[in-house]
């Protein structure tokens, strides 16, 4: 991958159900500058979700063709599916847009391993555990046993933290959106006076 724009890359993870989706997409909303990265994933769909919008929901077959024909950037095993962000989405939108990603620490990896991209690495935890275990059950978007085996997951997630550029507690949905407001308005001058100091 490799481009010459001022657009940024952010990629925002977080144990599950940390909040980070409805943060994600207020920033789309906000910013129409920013483009959100639609993975690919063998989960099924939630009922509120649009194939092509939320995910692009694919059979464990074709995630599987997919990673042999080098399809993905990055792809990870979370929970029993497989998640995969796609070369081709990412080639195209960065060079008209700021991306930014939600995906996992693994993902995160994998796609720090391009020196060449201009990532922003942020990861969203909630204030407690407590908070997260309510949060999980609240959103009531998957069942008691998928609830459990995520909140179990944060213990082993958390020790990613510091493979990120900024860590941020969701006390306040509101608040914690203006932090990554700024994150990504100090980025985006950074860039711009680098870019004008170089040409
Ligand atoms: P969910 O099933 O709740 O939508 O997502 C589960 C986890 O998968 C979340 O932590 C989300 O950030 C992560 N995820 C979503 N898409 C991707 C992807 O393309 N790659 C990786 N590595 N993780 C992803």
């Amino acid at each position: 991958m490799s481009y010459d724009s001022n657009n940024i890359m952010v990629i925002l993870s977080s144990p599950s159900g940390a909040g980070k989706t409805t943060i994600t997409k207020k920033i789309q909303q906000k910013y129409q500058s920013f483009k959100i990265s639609v993975s690919h994933t063998t989960r099924k769909p939630r009922p509120n979700e649009v194939d092509g919008v939320d995910y692009h929901f694919v059979s464990h077959e074709k995630f599987k063709k997919y990673i042999n024909d080098g399809k993905f950037y990055e792809y990870a095993k979370i929970f029993d599916n497989y998640y995969g962000t796609s070369k081709e989405s990412v080639d195209e939108s960065i060079k008209k847009s700021d991306i930014i990603f939600d995906i996992d620490w693994q993902g995160t990896q994998q796609l720090s391993k391009f020196k060449n991209l201009k990532l922003i690495k942020i990861y969203l935890i909630p204030p407690n555990k407590e908070e997260l275990k309510e949060r999980l059950t609240k959103r009531n978007q998957d069942s008691p046993d998928e609830v459990e085996r995520r909140y179990k997951a944060y213990d082993k997630d958390i020790q990613h933290w510091k493979d990120y550029d900024y860590i941020i507690i969701n006390q306040n949905l509101e608040n914690c959106y203006k932090q990554i407001e700024n994150i990504i308005s100090i980025n985006k001058n950074k860039l711009s006076i680098f870019s004008q100091t170089t040409q």
